[in-house]
């Protein structure tokens, strides 16, 4: 058998789990780290600009101050508010490192302009040790972001010029600092590298566990399919586990038990075929030597036993090829419009020496002439097989009805005898090639077994109804429907 290198289910999924255990770092990484100063310096910046909107929406509010207070606590700002002429008419100082409060009156009225100049909103960043400023405008920094740098303080300061219900104008200023974050980075960074390590061993451990519940009863499956192959038909394959593999197990399953039928109707088949051609040959040769040997047993009996016994053969044989071509598809249909009823009336002529010598009785009940589009030659050997079976296996009555219905369409053919009738659990089997109930051969009820596949084979080929009705006991009602045709003549 053939061994496959290719990576196990074990290690791919290992291999899936680690990428997206490394996926996940690498984000953790890129955020917690890398843009973590970016994304703390921009909602800081956010907090004051809506501080700010906050305060210009409530500049005529008489609880301004209360306002004010709130804001500033709430937002970790220290906020001023200007009149044009510099007087301060509201205050919040929460921040010891404060720069807004301790400002001189002449640098005031410069932020004042200065914000003027630049439409009303002016952003200026600094860091304690008085850095470059960065210019701010309608929310876009314009020039460069200053480096980090550790232990320095950095500040904003933001401003904006609003006018109040009565037409002067007023200077918001707000204040805040930004502490540096490289020491929460530096911290965080350690704590990435413990959670790198816990969560790689965490993954190998998981995709290990997870691998080996998938794996195993895949290895387990595969195992006993190998047994299988081996021609072990009773394996069992696991349906337990997961969904999918559940499915395959009992899959292969169905497939076993269908294998095991097929084996066993191959081993009956050889043995049946074997049992029915070696009886008549036997009494061929049996018979031919004591003609030979034996003065004055060469008689016509003996030769008619002979005779018979050679046609009982071919028509084994025959039996055999037609379902072998049924079953091919070879020879396809060559239908024709014809009249049953006719082809049922010239079959039972057939019988009439069975009717005159041996006390049957067969009658045929109809009520009209029915023609169908249908190979005849095929049909009528439908027919012939299913009035032999009757004839055959009927009871001590020796009576066969065969019954002919039109309606709705359909032509009806029913055969109908009074035997021991089929039993329950047999009946879906009676159509199997080789199938025969009573296992033990009867010489008395010749028939190959291959009667009941040759009519299934040429009805399923025409597409029509077909099937059996049977009591154990009471008989059975062996019977076919085809569509009617129209009659030519008419
Ligand atoms: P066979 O050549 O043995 O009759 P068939 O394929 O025609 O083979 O029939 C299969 C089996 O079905 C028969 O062996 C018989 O046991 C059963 N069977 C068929 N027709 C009848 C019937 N009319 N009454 C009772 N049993 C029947």
């Amino acid at each position: 058998m053939k061994s496959f290198n290719k990576v196990g289910i074990k290690w791919r999924l290992f291999g899936y789990f680690v990428f997206f255990v490394a996926v996940i770092l690498s984000l953790l990484w890129i955020f917690q780290t890398v843009l973590l100063d970016r994304f703390y310096k921009s909602i800081k910046f956010r907090s004051v600009e809506t501080s700010a909107q906050a305060i210009s929406r409530n500049i005529d509010n008489e609880d301004l101050d209360s306002l004010v207070a709130r804001i500033a606590q709430s937002s970790e700002v220290c906020i001023s508010i200007y009149s044009s002429g510099g007087e301060l008419l509201s205050s919040a100082d929460i921040l010891p490192d404060c720069v807004i409060h301790k400002m001189p009156s002449e640098n005031i009225s410069r932020i004042y302009e200065r914000t003027k100049e630049n439409g009303g909103e002016r952003i200026e960043r600094f860091s304690r040790e008085g850095f470059r400023n960065d210019r701010y405008n309608s929310g876009k920094f314009i020039g460069r972001v200053p480096p980090p740098d550790i232990g320095m303080l950095e500040s904003i300061i933001y401003t904006r010029i609003v006018t109040a219900a009565d037409g002067s104008e007023r200077m918001i200023m707000l204040n805040t600092t930004i502490s540096p974050v490289s020491a929460t980075v530096e911290t965080l960074r350690i704590q990435l590298i413990y959670i790198t390590v816990i969560l790689l061993i965490l993954s190998l451990l998981i995709a290990f566990l997870i691998s080996k519940r998938i794996a195993k009863p895949i290895i387990k499956i595969n195992a006993s399919a190998k047994e299988l192959a081996r021609g072990n038909y009773a394996v069992y394959f696991d349906e337990k586990g997961y969904r999918e593999i559940s499915e395959l197990g009992s899959t292969l399953n169905f497939a076993a038990h269908e294998l095991s039928t097929v084996e066993n109707l191959r081993r009956e088949l050889i043995a049946n075929i074997s049992h029915d051609l070696r009886t008549p040959l036997t009494l061929i040769a049996g018979y031919g030597e004591a003609m030979r040997d034996i003065p004055g047993e060469n008689t016509p009996e003996n030769v008619q036993i002979i005779i018979d016994e050679a046609n009982h053969l071919s028509a084994l044989v025959s039996d055999m090829l037609d379902l072998s071509k049924l079953q091919s598809g070879a020879g396809a249909l060559k239908k024709e419009r014809f009249c049953l009823t006719e082809s049922v009336r010239s079959i039972l002529k057939r019988y009439q020496k069975l009717i005159d010598q041996e006390g049957y009785s067969i009658r045929f009940i109809n009520d009209g002439e029915a023609f169908v589009l249908a190979d005849e030659i095929k049909i009528s050997q439908v027919l012939y097989n299913l009035i032999n079976n009757a004839v055959n296996y009927t009871g001590e009555d020796k009576s066969v009805i065969v019954r002919e219905e039109i309606s709705g369409g359909f032509v009806r053919i029913e055969v109908i005898d009074t035997g021991d009738g089929i039993d329950e659990k047999q009946l879906p089997y009676i159509w199997d090639r080789y199938y025969k109930v009573d296992k033990i051969h009867k010489r008395a009820a010749v028939g190959s077994g291959l009667g009941l596949s040759i009519v299934k084979s040429i009805l399923e080929l025409h597409g029509a109804k077909y099937g059996v009705l049977s009591t154990k006991g009471q008989g059975s009602v062996f019977w076919f429907a085809l569509p009617v045709e129209e009659d030519p003549e008419i």
